[in-house]
């Protein structure tokens, strides 16, 4: 499709990605199973090596680098971003670990905001620092004062906004312009927002990352990852993708594609349902604090508001002091709040958090216990039902 910028997202979920006419007419781009493209020739063969060697990547040659398939998914979730092209990996971290590994060479500094998905601080700790490369943790409310940060040796800002477990809001576009300014790579993971509510390289991100296991798939049955790069960044993040091995699997590429059709109508019920049900959190006397930068009085709310276009469904509470007997009263016999990681789905989740565990920048301070719920697809009033429940048991356990 050439003509994706000026239609609506909606429009551009439902057609992005497809080509039925290039396919019997058949609505769905097809899975390619393959390993192997047979070339009908020397020539052929050479000409692929040649499209690798400048950095094309337009040839399909062998099934770790992707098939038309990959192609389809990696396109739509381009447009939608706007982004030059995009990578799509086995999973979320792999999409993680390959964007920083592209850029990132023993000796090199990087720059990593606090409090971010749990798995990849550990993957700082063990692994980028065996290999040499410096890491510090920045306060996610540290605005352009990450300038102070900064040393002759910083290669890669990363970023996550809002922030795992605890949603803080990081002012972004001041961060890309400190590191804009520098020739720094800023990698972001846009997980939370889905491609809908948050548009990375358009306020000046270089790399933006989605686990599609979440969002995009929509229906908690795949893993996969996808990056979606600016012009300088492709070459860089394709060859490490590829050269270290992190592709997708051909059904759970279609898959996303599927899940991404819906996109559009689960984005907004999702913020819907959390919205009614952090709201009545708000409101009830075991909560002490909820986390979701979509509601009006959350610390973080006016850069949301500013810079995204909606919310997701998940979010976080800090419930008054309990006992642990308490907490897992509560938890342990939620019907519709099942418990488990993840997020993304149809369905509703919840699990409790450790905060304090996963940061070093920016203390914890809060005495209560937390928890992160997923507000799904089921209807507003059930779930509230289910939380009540759970907060009777809560006190029951007294
Ligand atoms: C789940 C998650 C990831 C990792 O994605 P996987 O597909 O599970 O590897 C990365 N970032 C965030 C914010 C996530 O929630």
């Amino acid at each position: 499709m050439n003509t994706t910028d000026t239609l609506s997202r909606d429009t551009q979920l439902v057609h992005l990605g497809r080509d039925p006419a290039g396919n019997h007419g058949i609505v769905n781009p097809p899975v390619y199973h393959a390993s192997t493209f047979i070339f009908e020739s020397v020539a052929q063969l050479l000409e692929t090596r040649r499209d690798r060697a400048s950095g094309a990547f337009e040839q399909f040659t062998y099934g770790r680098e992707g098939t038309p398939t990959t192609r389809a998914l990696e396109d739509a979730v381009t447009a939608l971003e706007g982004g030059y092209r995009a990578v799509v990996t086995s999973c979320g971290l792999g999409a993680i670990c390959a964007s920083l590994t592209a850029f990132l060479s023993a000796g090199d500094h990087l720059l990593i905001v606090d409090s971010l998905y749990g798995p990849v601080r550990d993957f700082c700790e063990s692994f980028l620092v065996k290999f040499g490369v410096q890491v510090t943790y920045y306060d996610p409310l540290i605005g352009s004062d990450i300038a102070h940060l900064v040393q002759p040796n910083t290669k890669v800002i990363y970023l996550e906004s809002p922030c795992s477990l605890t949603f803080e809001m990081t002012d972004v576009p001041a961060i890309a312009r400190v590191a804009r300014k520098r020739g720094i790579t800023t990698i972001m993971d846009n997980t939370w927002a889905s491609p809908l509510c948050f548009r990375p390289l358009a306020h000046g991100i270089d790399v933006s990352i989605h686990a599609a296991t979440k969002y995009i798939s929509g229906h908690s049955d795949l893993m996969l990852g996808i990056a979606v790069c600016n012009e300088a960044s492709f070459i860089p993040v394709k060859k490490t993708a590829s050269g270290s091995g992190y592709c997708g699997g051909p059904d759970d590429v279609y898959m996303a594609l599927r899940g991404l059709r819906t996109l559009g109508v689960r984005m907004p019920r999702h913020q819907e349902t959390a919205t009614i049900i952090a709201q009545w959190l708000q409101k009830r006397p075991e909560v002490s604090r909820v986390m979701y930068p979509a509601l009006p009085d959350d610390p973080g709310h006016a850069i949301w508001k500013r810079d995204f276009t909606g919310a997701s469904g998940l979010f976080g509470a800090v419930l008054k002091p309990c006992s642990e007997q308490q907490f897992a009263a509560m938890l342990d016999h939620l019907d519709l709040f099942q418990m488990g990681y993840s997020w993304g789905g149809f369905e509703s989740l919840v699990v409790p958090t450790y905060p304090s565990t996963l940061r070093s920048a920016r203390p914890w301070t809060d005495k209560g216990p937390s928890l992160r719920l997923h507000a799904g697809l089921e209807n507003p009033d059930d779930l509230i039902r289910d939380l009540e429940r759970g907060f009777a048991r809560l006190a029951a356990a007294a």
